[in-house]
């Protein structure tokens, strides 16, 4: 609704609680193009992913589900470059994705032959079932929504990283970043703090990346980790330590309330101690939206008055848990 408000958008919404999806239906009059200009993925927090509905069909018969697709396809004179097949992260919904990965082969054959696909087409094709024969189908410019089903990273855990949550700070980077951003945020011989950092995860993807990292923490780190050199652990107090130089990046996954963890990392930065800065925000049991919104709200105050600029992004990721994830880059 923020979105849509903002973009004043004029429509409403339809969502039920634990269906997994929720549908905006606006109520003027809408070209595809202007659609994808306004309703922007990057800023969408919680959403794993979102499409824009050609048409929903309700009847998809057993013996011949294809026909009734491609018919669809054909009034839209769209052209794809590629194909998802999605569902509900539901219960109900994972039954449907030994359907969705039979069906797909055919599909896919069947959108060849009649030649739906180019490759240079911006344009995704989804479907997105809610049982076998009821799907919406849709389509996402490529450059706004995941290129992932459902809007899942599947990520292998790193055989050497110290705990699950480098898939966290992996899947942030990955997707939070283009791979430009990636080149250009992300280089050898950069500089870190991870506060909160045992056993490693976090400052494992910075190592990774040839990062150098001061870890803060009272807890004990991975050895295999101190082993590379790349690593000083400090055993202090997250919130009162600082560098005695300023470093590329501060990363935080202190367990604390959202607000006293936004005002940490907007002092870091308001004072220059960092130039940029991924941290996680653990959310209340209730009032999730307004918490996010509040640290968001300080956060542009406080960068407001700063030069240069810098770019906030915030996502809940697949592997975030009751939390959110931020980033926030010198531009
Ligand atoms: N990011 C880590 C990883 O990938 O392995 C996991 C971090 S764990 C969720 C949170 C850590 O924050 C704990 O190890 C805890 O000791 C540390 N922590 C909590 N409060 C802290 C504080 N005030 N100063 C330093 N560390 C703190």
């Amino acid at each position: 609704m923020h979105i849509t408000q903002k973009q004043q958008i004029q429509g409403y919404i339809k969502a039920k609680p634990d269906t997994g999806y929720a549908s905006f239906y606006p109520t003027s009059e809408n070209s595809l193009e202007g659609l994808n200009k306004s309703l922007t993925f990057s800023s969408m927090i919680f959403a794993r992913q979102s499409l824009l509905v050609l048409q929903h069909l309700q009847q998809l018969p057993p013996e011949d589900r294809i026909s009734p697709l491609l018919a669809a396809l054909e009034l839209t004179e769209l052209k794809v470059s590629d194909l998802l097949l999605e569902t509900p992260d539901t219960n109900e919904g994972k039954q449907l994705s030994s359907f969705c990965s039979k069906f797909k082969t055919p599909l896919r054959k069947a959108l060849e032959q009649n030649h739906y696909f180019d490759h240079n087409s911006p344009w995704r094709l989804h479907l997105f079932f809610l049982n076998s024969s009821d799907v919406y189908m849709g389509v996402s410019h490529i450059n706004n929504g995941s290129p992932y089903p459902m809007g899942i990273m599947r990520l292998r855990m790193p055989k050497s990283a110290p705990s699950r949550s480098t898939l966290k700070l992996e899947e942030a980077f990955k997707t939070m970043l283009s791979e430009d951003e990636q080149q250009r945020y992300l280089c050898n011989g950069m500089t870190a703090v991870d506060l909160g950092a045992c056993p490693g995860g976090w400052t494992w993807q910075l190592v990774n990346r040839n990062i150098r990292v001061e870890a803060i923490d009272n807890g004990p780190m991975d050895q295999a980790l101190m082993d590379t050199g790349m690593v000083k652990h400090l055993r202090e107090d997250g919130f009162t330590y600082l560098p005695e130089k300023p470093v590329d990046w501060l990363v935080c996954d202190m367990v604390e309330r959202p607000m006293h963890v936004t005002r940490l990392i907007c002092r870091w930065l308001v004072h220059g101690h960092c130039k940029h800065s991924a941290f996680n925000l653990k959310l209340p049991m209730k009032k999730r939206y307004d918490m996010v919104m509040e640290c968001r709200e300080y956060i542009l105050d406080e960068l407001s008055q700063l030069t240069p600029k810098y770019k906030v992004s915030i996502r809940q990721l697949y592997h975030d848990r009751e939390e959110v994830t931020l980033l926030i880059l010198q531009l």
